[in-house]
């Protein structure tokens, strides 16, 4: 689904000369499944996400998504796949709040021209249980609610991949639980699901487990429990690139 190859990112510092490397060179692979990035706040997570979803251009490396390579790929069909193929969950939500739920879920259809399949809207809204709440505005939703609307706007696409980034980060641990639970339908469908979260027993849910500290790969780990991450993190620094 997902290839990375040695992705570097780093940003220019205002007033000094050499810039800063948040990624130094994260190599992995996705496949059908759901997979977590777990790593402490400022490790880079936002970054390596954004960079893996053709949203952000890495310094060097590359990612391959869905067969196409994000380094040399046209707008436009980038643009198109995240109309027919790519899901992504910001962090911020970004819904728009003059549009109710309802709207908001659908405009990713609007937007791309298709006649509006109100059962998949309204699926996707039955999906996160907010289907009484269509016709609420974003404003008057609660921070858990806008973040279920944002999970069912990229959920009624029907993806083949969903990135998300810390999507349960504003949960109480039982809504969290049925956010994973809802995110895990891309992958029911056959499809790849791929988080970030600093919150361990959040990327535990997830069969597969990716360990970031200061931008660098530590390990993947396959269903671990909380301990197996916790001692990852804990390690002496050895990034290894290997997936
Ligand atoms: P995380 O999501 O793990 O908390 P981020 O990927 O957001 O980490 O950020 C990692 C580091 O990169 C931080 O030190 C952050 O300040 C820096 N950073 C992120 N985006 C930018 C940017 N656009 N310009 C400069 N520095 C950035
Ligand atoms: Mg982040």
């Amino acid at each position: 689904m997902l290839r990375a190859e040695e992705i570097r990112k780093s940003f220019p510092v205002p007033g000094r000369s050499s810039a800063v490397e948040v990624l130094n060179g994260i190599s992995l692979t996705i496949s059908a499944g759901v997979t977590a990035i777990v790593g402490p706040s400022g490790s880079g997570k936002s970054t390596l996400l954004y960079c893996l979803a053709g949203l952000e251009r890495p310094t060097s490396g590359r990612a391959v998504l869905l067969g196409h390579d994000l380094t040399s790929i046209s707008a436009r069909r980038l643009a198109l796949m995240y109309r027919e193929q790519i899901g992504f969950v910001f962090q911020s939500y970004n819904l728009i709040p003059s549009l109710t739920a309802w709207e908001n879920v659908a405009l990713p259809q609007r937007l791309g021209g298709k006649r509006v399949d109100k059962d998949l809207v309204n699926e996707a809204l039955t999906q996160v249980d907010l289907l009484g709440h269509a016709h609420d505005r974003p404003g008057t939703l609660s921070g858990g609610e806008q973040q279920r609307v944002a999970i069912a706007r990229a959920l009624a696409n029907q993806p083949d991949i969903l990135f998300a980034d810390e999507p349960t980060g504003a949960l109480d641990s039982q809504s969290a639980l049925r956010v994973n639970g809802y995110m895990r339908t891309v992958a029911d469908r056959g499809g790849a699901v791929l988080f970030v979260t600093h919150d361990i027993p959040a990327a535990c849910t997830a069969d597969q487990v990716v360990v970031i500290r200061d931008g660098g790969l530590l390990v993947t780990l396959s269903s671990p429990e909380p301990v197996d991450i916790l001692d990852a993190l804990a390690a002496p620094y050895s990034p290894t690139t290997t997936q």
